[in-house]
């Protein structure tokens, strides 16, 4: 049975009047670029990401999203909790697990070893200097590994940069810059390579057409697949390093 409009919204509307789906916040955000109404969930924020076309009333927005609450609510389970860097958690590098190896007489510098990060100085700052070692790498190695594969393309090299994008491991922009989640240096190697030849086939083909796809394959030198099945069964794991502060 179909409920009025106006109850669905009630039921959404906290008496502090923010506005609550599937047991979290919703965040309201107007694009008049969208084309449809996107629900997304931020694993890291743990809040709901409602995406409105201009056209649309929130009012209509609210509703339809509301529809989704059981959904909300199973990607919301689904986030595992995060883990801190603290001395003997593990961190995953190049898909590997590696021990924060800390002894507080060490420089602060961090130095891979093997299966270890070993660092020093204050405990206090230790989980930022590890992801800043971590952003780092991944800035290094994409940055290099894109290098190669547009040298092999035989387009210009692209400006790099990381972030921390919730829901996309790579963009190119037209203007032919490629943006990367640094988290990408935690997932295993071919993972990160597929990314790295999806985003610079866009600086040949700026579609997802079957000449695009062929480059990809070409210049990842095997199936790209699995890499896209392992971020979408291991992508949230990966965002879940570090504390959320
Ligand atoms: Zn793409």
């Amino acid at each position: 049975m179909k409920r009025a409009i106006s109850n669905i919204i009630s039921s959404i509307v906290t008496s502090s009047q923010e506005l609550m789906i599937g047991g979290a916040p919703v965040e309201v955000r107007r694009s008049p670029r969208a084309q449809r109404m996107r629900l997304r969930v931020d694993p890291r924020k743990r809040v709901v990401l409602l995406t409105i076309p201009g056209r649309i009333s929130q009012r209509r927005a609210l509703a339809w999203a509301s529809e989704h609450h059981e959904w909300v609510a199973r990607m919301l389970a689904a986030i595992p909790g995060c883990e801190p860097i603290v001395p003997d958690a593990r961190v995953p590098f190049r898909g590997e697990p590696h021990r924060i190896d800390w002894q507080p007489g060490r420089p602060r510098r961090i130095v891979r070893g093997d299966g270890l990060l070993a660092a020093g100085g204050p405990l206090e700052g230790l989980e930022a200097r590890v992801l800043r070692w971590l952003k780092g790498q991944a800035l290094e190695t994409l940055t290099e590994e894109t290098r190669t594969l547009a040298s092999r393309a035989d387009v210009m090299t692209p400006r790099v940069g990381v972030g921390d994008p919730i829901s996309r491991w790579g963009s190119c922009s037209s203007s032919g810059t490629i943006r990367y989640s640094w988290r990408l240096i935690l997932a295993p190697d071919f993972v990160r390579r597929a990314t790295v030849a999806h985003e610079v086939a866009h600086l040949v083909h700026m579609n997802h057409g079957p000449d695009f796809h062929a480059l990809v394959a070409e210049l990842h030198g095997e199936d790209p697949r699995p890499a896209r099945l392992w971020l979408r069964r291991e992508g949230a794991s990966l965002h879940r390093i570090g504390s959320r502060i």
